[in-house]
C-alpha cells in the first residue's frame, strides 16, 4: 500500500503532551518561545513564511495555545486581536497552505483546528456554564462542574473512483463554478465504517456498486475541523454510473489523455493544490507526463 504524502499532514512538530499539564513548564516555554498569531481568519506572515513573534512582542489579552516543541525551541499561538501595525501581511490557510514549509504547515493546520474549537465551543454541553481554555489550550473546562471538553474531529471521506479500465470518474456539485469536477466526499455517519460510508457514498453520489477499496492516506482539514480519509474504490460497472442529480449534476470519466486534453481545453478545473483531491487526481496521473496545470478553484 502507498500512502499519499499529502500537502496539510507534513507536520514535524513534536505536540510535547506532558508540557500542558504542567503550568510551571508553560510558563517556562512561552518566555522564550516562538509565537505564531492566528487572528481569527489568517496567520501573521512574512516573506512568504509564518512569522514568530516572542513573548515580550504580546500584549493584551488573548489565548496562549501550546503547539509543541520542534528542535530545541517551544512554539505557541497567540490567538485574539494584535496591533502590531501589520494588518496587511494576513493570509489564510487556504491561500498559503501548500507553500508553507512542513513546519510552519503542522503549527498552522493545529493552530487553525484548536483556534476554531476554541470559538466555537463556549459553553459546557452538559451543564451550560462556561468552559475556559485548560492544559495549555488542548482542552476545555467547564467552570462549574469541572467537566473536560476535548476538540472534535469530522471524520470524511474523499473517494477516488475507478474502473476496471484505470480510468478515474470525476463529480459536478451544483454549487460550483463552471467546469470544476473533483472526486467523490462525504462525511461519516454515526455508527459508520470507513468502508461503509466508501461504499454509500459512491453509490449515493454516483450510482454504482463498489468492487474493491484500498486506503491512500488522510490529511487534516480544519475548515472547521475536518480528517479528510482518502480511499480509491473500484467499480465494475462503470457505463450505470450517474450522477445523483441532487448534490452532484454531471459525472465525467477521464483516462490519463483526456484529462490532460480537458485541462487544456479549459473545460475542466481541477481542485487546489493543497487539497487531497488533487493529490488523489495527480498520483493516478503520474508525475512523468504533461503537467496538469489548471487555475486554482475553491468551491463556493
Ligand atoms: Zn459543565
Amino acid at each position: 500500500m502507498k500512502i499519499l504524502n499529502l500537502p496539510l499532514s507534513r507536520s514535524v512538530v513534536d505536540r510535547a503532551a506532558h508540557v500542558r499539564t504542567d503550568p510551571a513548564a508553560l510558563d517556562a516555554a512561552w518566555s522564550k518561545a516562538k509565537i505564531i498569531h492566528f487572528n481569527g481568519e489568517g496567520f501573521l506572515l512574512e516573506n512568504g513564511a509564518l512569522r514568530y513573534l516572542s513573548a515580550q512582542e504580546i500584549a493584551g489579552s488573548g489565548e496562549r495555545i501550546f503547539l509543541g516543541e520542534h528542535a530545541g525551541d517551544s512554539y505557541f499561538m497567540w490567538c485574539a486581536a494584535l496591533n502590531i501595525g501589520a494588518e496587511d501581511h494576513y493570509q489564510t490557510l487556504r491561500a498559503i497552505g501548500h507553500t508553507l514549509s512542513d513546519l510552519d504547515i503542522g503549527l498552522a493546520v493545529h493552530g487553525q483546528a484548536i483556534a476554531l474549537w476554541h470559538h466555537q465551543t463556549p459553553l459546557c454541553s452538559s451543564c451550560g456554564s462556561a468552559l475556559v481554555p485548560a492544559q495549555g489550550g488542548a482542552t476545555r473546562k467547564c467552570v462549574g462542574e469541572g467537566h473536560e471538553h476535548f476538540p472534535r474531529t469530522d471524520p470524511a471521506i474523499i473517494v477516488l473512483i475507478k474502473d476496471h479500465s484505470d480510468r478515474i470518474l470525476l463529480g459536478r456539485q451544483k454549487v460550483w463554478p463552471e467546469h470544476r469536477f473533483s472526486t467523490f466526499a462525504g462525511f461519516v455517519e454515526s455508527g459508520e465504517s470507513i468502508e461503509q460510508c466508501v461504499v454509500r457514498e459512491v453509490f449515493e453520489e454516483a450510482g454504482v456498486a463498489v468492487d474493491e477499496i484500498n486506503y491512500l492516506g488522510s490529511q487534516p482539514w480544519p475548515f472547521p475541523r475536518s480528517l479528510m480519509i482518502a480511499c480509491e474504490a473500484t467499480i465494475v460497472d462503470p457505463a450505470n454510473a450517474r450522477p445523483d442529480g441532487e448534490e452532484i449534476e454531471e459525472i465525467r470519466w477521464f483516462d490519463r489523455d483526456s484529462i490532460y486534453a480537458a485541462v487544456q481545453e479549459g473545460t475542466l478545473l481541477l481542485p487546489p493544490a493543497m487539497s487531497v483531491a488533487r493529490a488523489m487526481i495527480q498520483a493516478w496521473y503520474g508525475d512523468d507526463r504533461p503537467e496538469l496545470s489548471t487555475a486554482e478553484t475553491w468551491r463556493n
